[in-house]
């Protein structure tokens, strides 16, 4: 176990007395715990040993600092890698957080069998927002719920809602917060939408081109919506653009009803009272999640596609609140398409911007904007919650593949990209290693490192 890391002297291990702290449990959540940091014992020992082969090749001079630098990245990384265990480690020491946070685990157990992933279980753990994350050791992700479940006054008479999940606190002193707070599990089928989205495939190198196929045929489907029949090219372009950026959210949402049912179409009523106090936080765009007003539509086609009926009358909610009618507009901002009249009238500053090759000169605004009435924008985005829905049967029907993860082929697969990139920079070995990122994910020059695994292995998704 832990290969040569824990029995390395050069880099003394801890983890036995942590999988001690835990090992007498028997909970699910605890023997989550286990697995998890013997994974990433077992992954340190490849990782160390990479680098002290590197280190015994290398044959430096004893004035060269090159050894101990190599060194301090080893343990630099390693500790970016073990910070979320120790994490979730350390919550569970807490008896009260340990109490919600085991709730919380069945919870997900609850959405994970249903997904037939109940081996790879997931990690659930306290974090400023609804969060999902996954590193190379594990296949185990870690689902981050927001610390406001842990109020006392989750548990009191509520505010809003009849229903016991859905009580409201007026305040806790405990944290200091002054928002409402709320015992709401339903951040979890959302992440796990995610992690269906993520894991679709047992192919990682498909993986990319299957989510482009997804794309495409989302397009497809907004160009035969209704709407589209009328809108002019710009607005095409613009409504297109805006939609297709919320594909990956929609596609969570559309899986997280169908996991949470009704009880998830009502949750978002509770984040639209906390968050949006005006149409403008109703209508925010913040290009990665379809805005608040619309995502109530999405959650309500969603489960009635699944044969539910939604528990909010939206559009009476959205009239009382905010005085919201049918007729609203909503403005979208959308860079003009580069025609050859337009590529003809500006100068070579403005092109060479437009083209991508230089950033925007300063103070200049060139993007236009698109009002589109609402109406017609949730007609063509419901259209893809309805193409979404069918991509998900599919994907159900076939069964999500649990990737075991093999870490010696993980580890293999960075190792590789650091030596591509050692041929390719024509640079030492150790050069490469000691650069940020190298062995860690994320880009270099501008082409791939494993950041193409990236996506994959290390995923943190918010919201
Ligand atoms: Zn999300």
């Amino acid at each position: 176990m832990f290969g040569s890391f824990a029995s390395s002297s050069r880099y003394p291990s801890d983890l036995q007395v942590w999988i001690a702290r835990f090992s007498k449990s028997k909970t699910k959540a605890d023997q989550l715990l286990i697995k998890t940091i013997e994974a990433f014992g077992d992954f340190a020992g490849l990782y160390t040993a990479y680098f002290e082969e590197i280190i015994v090749n290398g044959k430096f001079d004893k004035a060269s600092t090159t050894e101990d630098r190599l060194r301090t990245r080893v343990l630099s990384v390693l500790n970016d890698y073990w910070a979320p265990v120790r994490r979730v480690a350390e919550q569970r020491m807490i008896p009260h957080y340990r109490e919600i946070l085991d709730e919380g685990t069945m919870e997900a157990e609850r959405y994970l069998q249903a997904l037939n992933l109940s081996d790879p279980g997931g990690l659930i753990y306290f974090d400023k927002a609804a969060v999902i994350r996954r590193f190379p050791y594990t296949n185990t992700p870690f689902i981050g719920v927001p610390y406001n479940i842990t109020t006392e006054g989750a548990f009191a008479e509520g505010q809003s809602g009849s229903e016991e999940k859905f009580a409201y606190a007026k305040q806790d002193e405990t944290l200091g917060f002054t928002e409402f707070a709320e015992k709401d599990w339903m951040a979890i089928p959302h992440e796990l939408g995610h992690y269906v989205y993520w894991n679709q495939l047992a192919n990682s190198d498909r993986l990319l081109e299957q989510h482009g196929e997804i794309r495409k045929g989302a397009a497809q489907v907004l160009s035969h919506s209704e709407p589209y029949q009328t809108l002019r090219s710009h607005e095409h372009k613009a409504l297109t653009t805006t939609l297709l950026d919320w594909l990956e959210e929609l596609y969570a949402d559309v899986l997280g009803t169908r996991l949470g049912g009704a009880q998830f179409v009502e949750s978002l009523q509770s984040i639209i009272e906390r968050w949006a106090g005006n149409i403008d936080d109703l209508m925010e765009n913040d290009g990665a999640h379809p805005v608040l007003y619309l995502r109530a539509f999405v959650r309500e086609k969603a489960l009635e596609l699944n044969g539910g009926e939604s528990p909010v009358d939206w559009p009476t909610l959205f009239q009382n609140r905010f005085g919201i009618q049918d007729e609203l507009e909503l403005e979208f901002e959308v860079v003009p398409v580069l025609d050859a009249a337009t590529a003809a009238s500006l100068d070579k500053e403005m092109l060479l911007a437009m083209l991508g090759v230089e950033p925007f000169p300063e103070n200049l605004s060139v993007t236009g904007f698109v009002e589109l009435p609402v109406t017609q924008v949730k007609t063509a985005l419901l259209a893809i919650v309805s193409y979404l829905n069918e991509q998900i049967s599919a994907v159900l029907a076939s069964g999500i593949p649990v990737d075991i993860i093999d870490m010696s082929v993980v580890f293999d697969e960075m190792r590789e990209q650091a030596e591509k990139e050692v041929e390719r920079s024509q640079k030492p070995t150790y050069e490469i290693l000691l650069q940020p990122q190298i062995l860690e994910g994320g880009q270099q020059h501008a082409h791939n490192c494993w950041a193409h695994l990236t996506t994959h292995w290390m995923s943190t998704h918010n919201h």
